[in-house]
């Protein structure tokens, strides 16, 4: 196969465990996740658009490139961890950019949360320059990242997700791979970022109605830890609604919407606007008015499903 300055390699190439890596972005995420690599045994070069930032990097022996290309040079694998979409744009199709400075063969191994679009393309311009391309967004924050905690989603190439597999294991503690077409990868993250958002609106609305009724936020955070956190209720739903069994039901879709009403009857009261809960109880309203009140309430699912032209079991 073909790797830095075009030069075929063989494939003992690829099973040496030290690799030659190029990382673009030295960030809150970057600085670690470059760190575990460096860690690993592997041999970095490294760009940051504000320099100093790879000074800790350089002194526990990276290169410092001053251009994403030059990191990018006679490297198998090059990360980038960048803040944005015009970011990562300008980093690799930049004049002095890391698709420049690829060879033949590497690996571009995206790990910034970007759009599906910008995967898309990304995908199509490291093919047709016959380079390859991965795109391995991470779940955690810095702190997972430092402690090798992340969660990295992974698509792209079979083969070429197999190349870097050793590279994405030492970023954290678990690899989920999605298939041969990366940006399924951004979409898996992105999904995931929502649902983390989603909750928290759900928990500020809680906290904000208790608070507002004369319940001390510890108190609430304690039935939180004791029912909610850390409990299997959220991997019950994803069951649910990842297998659309919504009958029968167990808690009815029907008395979802009573309580829903509860919850807004008691924000109204003590003048919380909860709106993620007013368009929780409009998709209860609407389910019922569909005929579904005696689905389990899980079921919303089905009903999103359904406003997204989604037919059942597909
Ligand atoms: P960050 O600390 O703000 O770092 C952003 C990085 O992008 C820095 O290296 C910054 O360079 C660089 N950058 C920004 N604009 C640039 C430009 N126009 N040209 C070149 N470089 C540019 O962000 P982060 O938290 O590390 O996040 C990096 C990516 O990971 C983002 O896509 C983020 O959504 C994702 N992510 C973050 C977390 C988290 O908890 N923080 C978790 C998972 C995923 P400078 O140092 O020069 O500013």
């Amino acid at each position: 196969m073909a790797g830095p300055n075009g030069a075929d390699y063989p494939d003992r190439f690829w099973e040496e465990t030290r690799m030659k890596i190029g990382f673009v972005g030295l960030g809150n995420m970057g600085l670690p996740m470059a760190a575990n690599l460096l860690a690993a045994g592997h041999t970095l070069t490294v760009w940051n658009r504000t320099e100093a930032k790879a000074a800790p990097l350089k002194a526990k022996g990276a290169k410092v490139a001053a251009t994403p290309a030059e990191a990018a040079r006679g490297a198998e694998a090059v990360f980038s961890m960048l803040a944005d979409d015009a970011a990562v744009g300008s980093a690799v199709f930049g004049k002095e950019g890391i698709q420049a400075g690829m060879s033949p063969g590497a690996l571009h191994v995206s790990s910034s949360t970007i759009s599906v679009a910008l995967s898309e393309k990304l995908a199509e311009a490291h093919a047709s320059a016959g380079q390859r391309y991965v795109a391995a967004p991470v779940f955690g924050r810095p702190a997972a990242a430092e402690s090798k905690q992340l969660w990295v989603v992974a698509a792209g190439p079979k083969q070429d997700v197999e190349r870097c597999r050793p590279l994405l294991e030492a970023l954290g503690r678990g690899l989920t791979v999605l298939g041969e077409n990366a940006p399924a990868a951004n979409v898996v993250k992105l999904s995931g970022n929502f649902l983390i958002a989603s909750m928290m609106e759900a928990l500020a609305e809680s906290f904000a109605l208790t608070r507002k009724s004369g319940i001390e936020p510890k108190a609430f955070l304690d039935v939180f830890q004791s029912v909610f956190a850390r409990s299997p209720i959220f991997e019950t739903y994803a069951q649910l609604i990842a297998e659309e069994k919504y009958s029968p039901a167990g808690f009815k879709l029907k008395l979802g919407l009573k309580d829903m009403e509860l919850v807004l009857g008691a924000a109204r009261g003590a003048e919380v606007p909860m709106p993620l809960a007013s368009l929780v109880k409009d998709q209860f309203l609407g389910g019922v008015a569909q005929g579904h009140g005696d689905l389990d309430w899980s079921a919303l699912g089905a009903l999103v499903a359904e406003r997204a032209g989604l037919k059942r079991g597909t």
